[in-house]
C-alpha cells in the first residue's frame, strides 16, 4: 500500500515542492483546498498532475475533521499559512487564527479521527504530523546560531502566532504522545517563492532591469542578514522528520548568513549590471520591528537526519535570477 500524505499550503512554494518530493518517492498526496474555484488551484495542478485535493479551511474544525478522515493520511505536513511577516501588523488576529489557532485545529482533527485521548492509544494507527515552525520565532535572537532550545523572542505577530503553533504541536506530543513535529525552518526560497519577498523581488527586478522593462528597485533594510537556503531541498527535511523512530523537533538552515545587499550585488552581477544604479532605499519598506539576523545551527538534522543543503546562496540567487529571466524574454517575446 502506497503511503497516504496530506499536505495543506499547497498552492505555496513549500506545497508544490513537497508534493513533487512525495509523489516521486510514491507517495498519494493530497493537498488542502479552500474555498470556491480557488484560481491558485490550476498552477498546482498543472505542475502536479498525479496530485488530488480534498476541501478544508483552516479556520473551520469541521472541514478539517471531514479532509482527514477522508484522505485517512499516514502523514499530514500543515504548511497552510500568511506567511508575509509585514501583512502581520496590518491584519494580525487574521494572521493568528490561521498560522497559530489553525495548527490547533489541525491537531485536533488528527486527534478525533485517530480516536487518539490521555489514555495514548489511537484506535486507526498513528497520523504523523508535521508543523511549519520559522526561524521568525527567534526574532531579536537570544544568541548566534540559532538551535533547537533557543528561546524565542518574536518580533512580529507572524512569530508569535508560529510560536503557538510550536508549542501546541510539541504539546499535543507530550498530552497524547502523537507522533507531532515542528521544522524550525530559516527562510528558503526559489524561482516559485512569491514576488513579495526580497529574494524574488531582487532576481525578478535585476531581470527586468536588464531587458529594459523596469528602471529602479525600491528596498527597505539592505543590512538585515538572512540564512537563506533552498526550498527543494528543505522539503526533503519536512519528509526526513516524520520517518524517525522518536518524534522531536529540528532546525533547518545552511549555518551561512548573508544581507539583503549580498542578495542585490549576486543578482545584479548576473546580468551584468552595477546595483548601486538602480537601487533606490524606501523608508516605507522598514519594518515597525525588525529581525536583522538570523542563522541557523543545523547539527541536530545533520547527525539524525543526513540532511544537508545542495544549493549553496550564490546558487540559488543565480537560479532564480536565470529563471526570471527566461520567463521575462518569454513574455515579451509573446
Ligand atoms: P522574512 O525574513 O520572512 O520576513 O522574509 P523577507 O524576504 O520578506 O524579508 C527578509 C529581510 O529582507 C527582512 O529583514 C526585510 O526587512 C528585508 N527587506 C529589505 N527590503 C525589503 C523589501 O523590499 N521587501 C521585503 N520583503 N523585505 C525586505
Amino acid at each position: 500500500m502506497p503511503k497516504r500524505a496530506l499536505i495543506t499550503g499547497i498552492t505555496g512554494q513549500d506545497g508544490s515542492y513537497l508534493a513533487e518530493h512525495l509523489l516521486g518517492l510514491g507517495y498519494q498526496v493530497w493537498g488542502l483546498i479552500r474555498g470556491q474555484a480557488n484560481p491558485r488551484k490550476s498552477r498546482i495542478s498543472r505542475m502536479c498532475a498525479d496530485l488530488s485535493f480534498v476541501d478544508g479551511d483552516m479556520m473551520d474544525e469541521g472541514s478539517l475533521v471531514s479532509a482527514v478522515d477522508k484522505v485517512q493520511p499516514d502523514e499530514v505536513y500543515n504548511l497552510a499559512a500568511i506567511s508575509f511577516v509585514p501583512l502581520s501588523w496590518s491584519q494580525a488576529e487574521l494572521v493568528t487564527e490561521i498560522n497559530g489557532m489553525g495548527v490547533l485545529r489541525m491537531l485536533e482533527a488528527i486527534r478525533i479521527v485517530s480516536g487518539l485521548d490521555k489514555s495514548r492509544t489511537a484506535t486507526t494507527g498513528q497520523i504523523r504530523f508535521y508543523q511549519a515552525s520559522s526561524s521568525e520565532m527567534f526574532g531579536a535572537v537570544e544568541e548566534t546560531p540559532q538551535h533547537e532550545t533557543t528561546l524565542f523572542h518574536p518580533r512580529s505577530p507572524y512569530g508569535v502566532a508560529k510560536v503557538y503553533g510550536h508549542f501546541i504541536t510539541r504539546n499535543y506530543r507530550e498530552s497524547f504522545g502523537m507522533y507531532g513535529v515542528s521544522g524550525i525552518l530559516f527562510n528558503h526560497e526559489s524561482p516559485r517563492r512569491g514576488t513579495e519577498f526580497v529574494t524574488r523581488k531582487i532576481t525578478l527586478a535585476a531581470a527586468n532591469i536588464k531587458l529594459g522593462r523596469q528602471d529602479k528597485l525600491h528596498l527597505g533594510n539592505l543590512d538585515a542578514q538572512r540564512d537563506w537556503g533552498y526550498a527543494g531541498d528543505y522539503v526533503k527535511a519536512m519528509h526526513l522528520m516524520l520517518q524517525q523512530d522518536e518524534p522531536t523537533d529540528y532546525v533547518v538552515g545552511t549555518g551561512h548568513m548573508h544581507s539583503v545587499r549580498d542578495a542585490v550585488r549576486i543578482a545584479f552581477e548576473a546580468v551584468d549590471l552595477d546595483w548601486r544604479e538602480h537601487v533606490v532605499v524606501d523608508p516605507e519598506l522598514v519594518r515597525p520591528a525588525e529581525v536583522e539576523t538570523l542563522c541557523a545551527n543545523p547539527a541536530r538534522a545533520h547527525a539524525e537526519l543526513g540532511w544537508r543543503p545542495s544549493v549553496d546562496f550564490v546558487e540559488l540567487i543565480r537560479m532564480m535570477v536565470e529563471a526570471d529571466l527566461r520567463q521575462a524574454t518569454r513574455e515579451q517575446e509573446y
